[in-house]
């Protein structure tokens, strides 16, 4: 069965041996590169499923590769495998088109379920109607609701929802959601977001202070997650 093909950018002997012999015994086809230059050739010609990209490589690190990457218009998914505790390393990752980022050291089982996720997700088509939880948004219409029962939104809710939707699984940048959501305005800041978070959790969580849906990134931003198939 093979299951998805995995572009590994990791200069770290060891460490590429792990994940190919993991991936692969899952079914997936595994590509791997020990430097930046023979990633993006192999991202650029091969057209991988998703990239697992290491930061710190010789000669071209991660960030010129991601930049590459989206520069040639490939949308691709990109996991960073980033230190502990790199909050603007991360930041910066996911600002230059990065979709997430695991933290090494990282438990295989975690990484390869984050990587089914994704690839469910790029093989899902754009559905007009989303589900998730008791919810269903439906982008069409611009409308939001719970058991058949309309759930009154402000415009700015609406579009940060369907953002967070449309990137669900990622880790979003403060920054990111800003420029997405609210455009070049200069009269917003990050506080926007927060604020606008804590309206839209109070209608969609259980608990707004112990969120589902909507999580916290700390130092970073924010993740939505549906929860379950999506
Ligand atoms: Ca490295």
């Amino acid at each position: 069965m093979n299951t998805g093909c995995i572009l590994i950018i990791e200069d770290e002997p060891a460490l590429v041996r792990g994940l190919r012999d993991s991936f692969t015994s899952k079914g997936f086809e595994v590509l791997a590169a020990q430097d930046g230059a023979t990633g993006i050739d192999l991202a650029l010609t091969k057209n991988p499923d998703l990239i697992l990209l290491d930061i710190m490589l010789p000669r071209v690190n991660g960030y010129e590769i991601c930049r590459t990457i989206r520069e040639r218009g490939i949308e691709t998914p990109i996991v960073m495998l980033t230190a502990k505790g790199q909050e603007e390393d991360i930041i910066l990752g996911l600002n230059l088109g990065a979709d997430d980022y695991i933290a090494k050291p990282f438990r295989i089982g975690e990484l390869i379920a984050r990587v089914n996720a994704f690839l469910r997700r790029a093989r899902a088509k754009q559905a007009e109607v989303f589900r998730f939880g008791d919810f269903e948004l439906n982008l069409t219409a611009h409308k939001l609701f719970r058991h058949s029962r309309e759930i009154e939104m402000t415009p700015k809710e609406f579009r940060l929802l369907a953002y967070f939707v449309s990137r669900r699984g990622c880790a979003l940048a403060r920054n990111d959601i800003l420029n997405a959501v609210w455009g070049h305005s200069i009269m917003v800041t990050s506080r926007s977001i927060d604020r606008c978070v804590a309206t839209l959790r109070a209608k969609i969580e259980t608990d707004p202070r112990e969120p589902i849906y909507i999580q916290t990134i700390r130092d970073i931003g924010y993740r939505f997650e549906a929860g379950g198939d999506c």
